[in-house]
């Protein structure tokens, strides 16, 4: 076979290899990114259950703070009340009084309502840290497998990587420029087999003048309908 094209056959397949690894790498990292992501959403939910608490407090010290401000008034009333001279003003005063009673009693509801949410809040945090701590558990062990994996298809992407490397260095620049022009918006079909004497890059049939050409395997031969360089492939010569 042509050397030229024995080298683009080899280079292609080393660069196919390369590329099958990603969805490899992908599926090793998917427990992984499946547990973070388990972890970023009960993180969002801790968030914004803090930010609630954070206002039923602010509600809560409202409610108070009114409460201080009634006593205060109470405390009026009552000093009032000793100096009034009117039957009249003194039940004026008493009416207020009840008003304010009132007043406090509701702040105090609303206050053990809210203390009740909150208390439910603090426990749903709770357990959601709980979770998160469990999760983090699960990533730590997840990481170590997930690292070890990565490292052996890493080790293999480097041995490819490096007969690329040295076929590239030994290659007709020529001819790799032009196997790179292919690939440009072929990718890695650049260099595709001859499958049923059709072309397995655009599946149009190939004429037997060029297909018997490409069986010979002389020189190299491009698809006349998309470009791609053809070769047979090994057990497609035997069935010949
Ligand atoms: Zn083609």
């Amino acid at each position: 076979m042509n050397k030229f094209l024995k080298e683009l056959i080899e280079l292609n397949r080393l660069e196919r290899r390369l590329k099958e690894l990603e969805p490899v790498e992908a599926s090793i990292k998917a427990p992984l990114i499946k547990l973070e992501n388990q972890k970023k959403s009960l993180e969002e939910r801790l968030e914004k259950l803090e930010e609630e608490i954070k206002n039923l407090k602010l509600k809560k010290s409202k409610n108070e703070l009114l409460i201080a401000e009634l006593k205060d008034k109470l405390k009026d009333i009552e000093e009032k009340q000793a100096k009034v001279k009117t039957e009249k003003e003194f039940k004026a005063l008493q009416i207020e009084e009840e008003l304010a009673k009132e007043q406090i009693e509701s702040a105090n509801e609303e206050i053990a309502r809210f203390e009740k949410i909150i208390e439910q809040k603090e426990e749903e945090k709770e357990e959601i840290l709980k979770e998160i701590d469990k999760i983090e558990a699960e990533i730590t062990i997840t990481k170590t497998d997930v690292d070890k994996k990565l490292e052996t298809v890493e080790k293999q992407k480097q041995e490819i990587h490096k007969k690329r490397d040295d076929l590239i260095k030994n290659m007709n620049p020529q001819i790799y420029r032009f196997y790179e022009k292919i690939k440009r918006w072929a990718d890695i079909s650049a260099v595709t087999p001859i499958k049923k004497q059709a072309c397995t890059g655009c599946n149009m049939k190939i004429n037997d003048k060029i297909y018997s050409e490409v069986l010979k395997g002389e020189e190299i031969i491009t698809c006349p309908h998309c470009g791609r360089v053809l070769f047979i492939e090994d057990e497609d010569k035997i069935q010949e």
